[in-house]
């Protein structure tokens, strides 16, 4: 079985709930670090110049800082912290500029900023946390810079950078939430099988990676099951392609309503599906699978004026008995699978017991 196509989407759809994704907000921050850092830097010699040694060598510092910290971001496990930390710092930054006796009208426009970096940096949510306060802040301090707001001139002013700072605000969250929603719609696309609305094989794949992963963690057993329609395509064949999806899909909803809330279904492809049975045994899993055999054997399915009853066989493999890779538990599953076949299918094989008696 090709694993070379794993792409683990859950993880995926978790990051666009926080932002940009986690390669994309690493490459941004090291980008704005390294940005910061440099004009930092310019900043630091003018203030030396000016003969505020002090402040020039604050600003050396908070570049060092910066520059020990880009290649880091690259691999760093608390791209969190260092993110918060940034913004926080960089965010106070802005205000502290404002507060300067002599401040240039122009440093207020650096607060309008703010909202484009939390909500890059950390998504709609925590970006409208850490901003929103910093925003208040920002048009607080502004008024008080403008002093005597008696007059239209300066009352123009202070409505140019509320307003501005309001819809800055607004459009970068209606912006943000939209974009996770269509990351998130096409996420959940990229996972779903779109005729029997259970996972496609790279989620199954990507699902089985990270049951795999866990049982490693909590060292409990789970068992892989491959199951194939029987003479899938006589039906097709006999009764045409669209009675042929009307099975797949019926026998997919079979699967969901009899599998436990722990359990995992996917479609593998053409007429083969895969389970996941959590922490259990093979033993017990078998006792489930022959329900699930019988029930669809015993299912009868309406379509048109025909009545079609499909049988299935199943091959199961266990975690860690039979192998600690899905490669290796994949190939068990597909040999018992075909063991089951051979014996004249609508059958549970497993490594565990005797072909089950079913009957063609
Ligand atoms: P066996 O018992 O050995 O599994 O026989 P089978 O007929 O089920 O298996 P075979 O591999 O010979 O045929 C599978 C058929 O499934 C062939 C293919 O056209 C059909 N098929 C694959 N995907 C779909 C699909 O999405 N819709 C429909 N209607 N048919 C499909
Ligand atoms: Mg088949
Ligand atoms: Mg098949």
């Amino acid at each position: 079985m090709d694993m070379s196509n794993h792409q683990d989407l859950g993880k995926t759809l978790e990051q666009s709930r926080s932002g940009l994704r986690d390669n994309h907000r690493r490459s941004l921050a090291r980008l704005l670090f390294l940005v910061t850092g440099s004009v930092l830097m310019v900043f630091a010699s003018l203030q030396l110049f000016n003969g505020y040694a002090w402040i020039s060598a604050l600003e050396v510092a908070a570049a060092g800082l910066l520059f020990f910290g880009t290649p880091r971001l690259k691999n760093t496990p608390h791209l969190g912290k260092w993110v918060y930390g940034y913004l926080i710092a960089l965010f106070s930054f802005f205000i502290a500029i404002m507060l300067v006796p002599d401040a240039s009208v122009a440093a207020f426009v650096w607060v309008l900023i703010m909202p484009v970096l939390a909500y890059l940096l950390l998504g709609k949510r925590e970006g409208l946390i850490l901003s929103g306060p910093f925003m208040l802040l920002g048009c607080v301090v502004f008024y008080f810079y403008l002093g005597n707001i008696g007059s239209a001139a300066s009352m123009i002013d202070l409505l140019n950078m509320v307003l501005c700072g309001c819809l800055m605000q607004v459009f970068m969250h209606k912006y943000e939430a939209r974009r996770e929603e269509a990351e998130q719609r096409l996420v959940e696309v990229a996972q779903t099988d779109a005729m029997t609305g259970l996972a496609n094989r790279a989620n199954f794949q990507s699902t089985l990676a990270r049951t795999i992963a866990e049982s490693e963690r909590s060292n409990t057993a789970f068992v892989l099951v491959m199951m194939d329609i029987d003479h899938f395509k006589i039906i097709n064949d006999t009764l045409g392609h669209d009675a042929g999806d009307y099975v797949l899909r019926e026998i997919g909803r079979c699967l969901q309503e009899r599998l436990r809330t722990t359990d995992f279904v996917g479609r593998l492809g053409g007429e083969e599906f895969g389970l996941i049975l959590r922490d259990v045994r093979s033993e017990a899993a078998y006792e489930l699978m022959e329900e699930l055999r019988l029930r669809i054997a015993g299912r009868e399915l309406s379509y048109g004026d025909a009545d079609i009853q499909v049988t299935a066989s199943f091959g199961m493999a266990q975690w860690p008995d039979d192998g600690r890779e899905a490669e290796a538990l994949f190939s068990v599953a597909d040999q018992y699978l075909y063991r089951g076949k051979r014996a004249g299918r609508n059958r549970v094989a497993s490594p565990c017991a005797q072909l089950s008696p079913g009957v063609v």
